[in-house]
């Protein structure tokens, strides 16, 4: 086969598998937020057949015959990136013997209800056996997939952070974490600056609100819908079809805002990946880190900024009849305090319950810990880092999906977000000066299309980290850049300076 061959061959493949993976995006949206919940069985069997369908593709020889024939021969930027993306997932895909693919999707399956219960029950030694599998199972997965030489906890990370090692990350998040608990220090039994407006609050208002504000943001509604579900997500389901959801929370509008804001910029980011590369291999997001730090951006430091909350505050009061000032959300929406769940951390704090989920993979997959120990070593490093003790493990080592379902490597990925974040913010304030004056007035198009040009539009051509770097003009310390910012934003609340 010639290159030029074997690019068309690759393409047509990977089209294939793209449409594949739109019509499985689009049923699992309809069983999200429309489905009866009947349905599932059948949902279930849909789905699974489409996962099938889409494994077939991948193990054809011909797909790895394109490769092969590309591989070396790549004509531009655009066929060694989607060459290089389409290997790494190609040998997942194909590498792993059927039994062990088999056995890891039913310690799953088995897990899960088994997750739940003892979450519910407070039984960690219950789930340790459904956990010590998983790990097993795991540790074998990577055995296949490891190069010579590779840290294993590299090989977790590359599904969710290509471009991505632990020898980059085991410092930066060392430091991260440092640094945060120094600032917890220096904030200690200071007033919050601010209080959160109370509620109740009826939904049909705060929809209308939300309606207003994405498309205000930039989001494209001819390309994307708003809807509600129990978990808000964002899922691409073709070039013109990107959904966003939410959820409203009578009692509060904080919550129902923040995670509006945050599927937006998901959905910005997914709406502005560029046309022409879609299927290609390379036209796809560069990862789950850099997703983040696009939908950290506008919800933390745009949706929490002193000057987005002068221009919400009114449009809250006209919608829900209340009288916030922008000062007054500005405060409300920054306090800090620690506490034991992830999901309703705090900008600061969300970070260090990051860094003890990683420290504490790397510590399981390097050895140095035993699952039947790692509720206590979680509740130790919650004491150490947060000062906060979980009184049970449905508040602590159980709290959240992703272990129970063998997602080890995916916790990065949502502080380097925010580290990410940090960097392209700074970049932008010196290449658009005026930035916070607009945010200021609700003009937000000329901080769009700067991410668009440097962020957005790059898909997949390089790995997150190399696009954020050309983005600022250089390498840069991402740790540095976000301490900086909590110490402005934060401490500046709280009365407290470096
Ligand atoms: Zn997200």
């Amino acid at each position: 086969m010639t290159p030029t061959a074997a690019w068309t061959e690759l393409q047509t493949r990977l089209a294939e598998i793209n449409t594949i993976s739109q019509i499985a995006s689009n049923l699992s949206w309809d069983q999200q937020v429309m489905m009866p919940t009947g349905g599932g069985a059948d949902r279930g069997k849909q789905l699974s057949m489409l996962s099938g369908m889409s494994h077939a593709r991948w193990n054809e020889p011909g797909l790895a015959e394109a490769l092969d024939a590309l591989s070396g021969n790549e004509a531009s930027d655009l066929q060694r990136a989607a060459v290089r993306n389409t290997k790494r997932q190609h040998k997942r895909s194909t590498a792993m013997p059927k039994e062990l693919v088999q056995a890891m999707s039913e310690a799953r399956s088995a897990a899960f209800p088994a997750w739940a219960a003892a979450k519910e029950s407070q039984d960690y030694p219950g789930f340790v056996p459904h956990l010590e599998k998983l790990v097993a199972l795991t540790r074998e997965e990577v055995a296949v997939l490891q190069e010579p030489g590779q840290d294993p906890y590299d090989v977790l990370l590359e599904p969710y952070d290509p471009g991505s090692t632990s020898a980059s990350l085991d410092p930066m998040f060392e430091r991260l974490g440092t640094e945060l608990s120094s600032f917890l220090q220096a904030i200690q039994g200071k007033p919050a600056p601010g209080e959160r407006p109370k509620g109740p609050f009826a939904i049909a208002p705060q929809q209308a609100l939300h309606e207003s504000l994405v498309p205000a943001l930039g989001y494209d509604m001819e390309r994307g819908r708003l809807d509600e579900s129990e978990h808000p997500f964002t899922i691409g389901m073709g070039y013109g079809d990107t959904r966003i959801t939410t959820h409203y929370y009578e009692n509060d509008l904080l919550p129902g805002l923040g995670g509006t804001i945050h599927e937006t910029g998901h959905g910005l980011y997914e709406q502005g990946l560029p046309k022409e590369l879609r299927g290609t291999g390379a036209g796809q997001a560069a990862g789950m880190g850099l997703h983040e730090s696009q939908s950290r951006f506008w919800e933390n430091f745009i949706g929490r900024s002193r000057q987005f909350s002068e221009w919400l505050a009114p449009q809250i009061n006209a919608h829900m009849g209340t009288s916030l000032t922008g000062p007054g959300l500005y405060a409300a929406s920054n306090g800090v305090k620690p506490s034991l769940i992830r999901i309703f951390a705090d900008e600061v704090t969300y970070n260090l319950h990051i860094v003890i989920r990683y420290q504490l993979e790397r510590q399981l997959f390097s050895g140095q810990i035993e699952v039947s120990h790692l509720d206590q070593a979680w509740a130790d490093a919650y004491e150490q880092k947060l000062g906060v003790r979980p009184a049970h493990v449905g508040e602590g080592v159980l709290q959240d999906v992703h272990w129970p379902q063998a997602y080890y490597g995916y916790f990065p990925s949502y502080t380097l977000g925010n580290l990410y974040a940090s960097s392209l913010v700074k970049a932008l304030e010196k290449a658009r000066p005026q930035m916070w004056a607009e945010v200021q007035k609700g003009e937000f198009a000329g901080i769009l299309s700067w991410l668009r040009e440097n962020v957005h539009q790059k898909a997949h051509l390089m790995d997150a980290p190399d696009i954020v770097n050309a983005a600022c003009g250089g390498q840069q310390d991402h740790v540095a850049d976000f301490v900086d910012h909590i110490w402005a934003r934060h401490g500046a609340l709280y009365g407290v300076s470096r």
